[in-house]
């Protein structure tokens, strides 16, 4: 078997290329707290939230939802101007809970302000399958005219019986039917997988892979699983240990790969793996190695193991109606 396609010299279709053919440089992403809620924590969905969620693990110490937009988005600027020199185009990133739960014209007020600066060159929206509807497509594809838009959606598990077991508040079916309304529109569709989920076996997570490549989607994030303090989960995985299996590093990476040599290689990977303050871990971790450092280590496997993203990825099955 042969790599047909040239991603240079790496072996996947990495997402920060990609950016980079589109815009012919680097773009940094700023991450902007815009003071949203989700539908499963303010009792819409459910009040207590999926059971590994706790916003402040991933939050930068610059965002708070108490400072407006336009200042998150200066102090962001000038952060990370002195700590990337290089650093002169921004994605704003709209990533604490649901940021596309709110009314239209709160969505519009939010967004707009974000586009204002001259050196935003897109927003990313990152939000549950279930917060989404036309009216709000209508307005985000119309704003792709000018600016980059992503959608990133969590779909965090195929299985509807995980998603139960996580209290996500919504199935694998909202989250292809949100896909599939976003599709063909010009918005970037982002999504995330979480490996490692309890209940699910190896088998069942790398089958997830030919199920992924056949939604309309753009990029996509993995997580292992990581057991984050004050959470639900953190309380259920001191009661029952047993239920949780962790990756070492080294399975991390052959488990990675063994998944995207079955993923389309039209999806592009922005992560390979989350990254979580040790301050916040509750369970355990790989120290504190970096997600550059991982990548580094997955493209060297990749070769030793001469693999690629696609390697094993059949085009024909057909699991979605489009
Ligand atoms: S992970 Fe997202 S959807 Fe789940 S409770 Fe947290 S903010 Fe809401």
């Amino acid at each position: 078997m042969t790599k047909t396609l040239d991603w240079g010299n790496r072996r996947y279709n990495a997402f920060a290329d990609r950016l980079k053919d589109r815009f012919g440089f680097r773009l940094q992403k700023l991450t902007i707290d815009a003071g949203f809620t989700c539908p499963n924590r303010d009792g819409t969905k459910g009040i207590g939230g999926c059971t590994y969620c706790n916003n402040d693990a991933f939050n930068p110490s610059y965002c708070h939802p108490e400072k407006s937009i336009a200042q998150q988005l200066s102090e962001g600027i000038e952060f990370h101007k002195k700590r990337y020199r290089r650093a002169t185009s921004f994605l704003a990133y709209f990533q604490a809970y649901s940021n596309s739960w709110a009314h239209l014209k709160q969505l519009k007020q939010i967004y707009s302000q974000a586009l204002e600066f001259e050196d935003v060159k897109g927003i990313i929206i990152g939000t549950r399958p279930d917060c989404i509807d036309e009216a709000k497509l209508d307005y985000f594809e119309e704003l792709t005219k000018t600016h980059f838009v992503s959608i990133e959606y969590g779909i965090e598990s195929c299985y509807d019986t995980t998603l139960q077991l996580i209290n996500r508040g919504h199935d694998f079916k909202t989250a292809v039917e949100a896909i599939q309304m976003t599709a063909n529109r010009g918005i970037h569709i982002g999504t995330h997988l979480i490996f490692g989920l309890p209940g699910e076996s190896r088998e069942e997570m790398l089958a997830q892979a030919e199920i992924i490549s056949q939604l309309p989607i753009n990029s996509i994030k993995f997580h292992q699983l990581q057991i984050i303090k004050d959470t639900a989960m953190e309380k259920d995985y001191t009661l029952h240990p047993e239920s949780y299996i962790f990756f070492s590093l080294d399975e991390y990476i052959d488990f990675v790969i063994d998944f995207i040599e079955r993923l389309s290689p039209a999806i592009a990977i922005e992560r390979f793996a989350g990254e979580v303050p040790p301050r916040f871990l509750a369970g355990p971790g790989w120290g504190l190695i970096r997600n550059d450092q991982i990548n580094i280590l997955i493209e060297k496997r990749l070769e030793e193991r001469d693999s690629w993203q696609g390697k094993y990825f059949q085009a024909e099955a057909k699991l979605f109606n489009s």
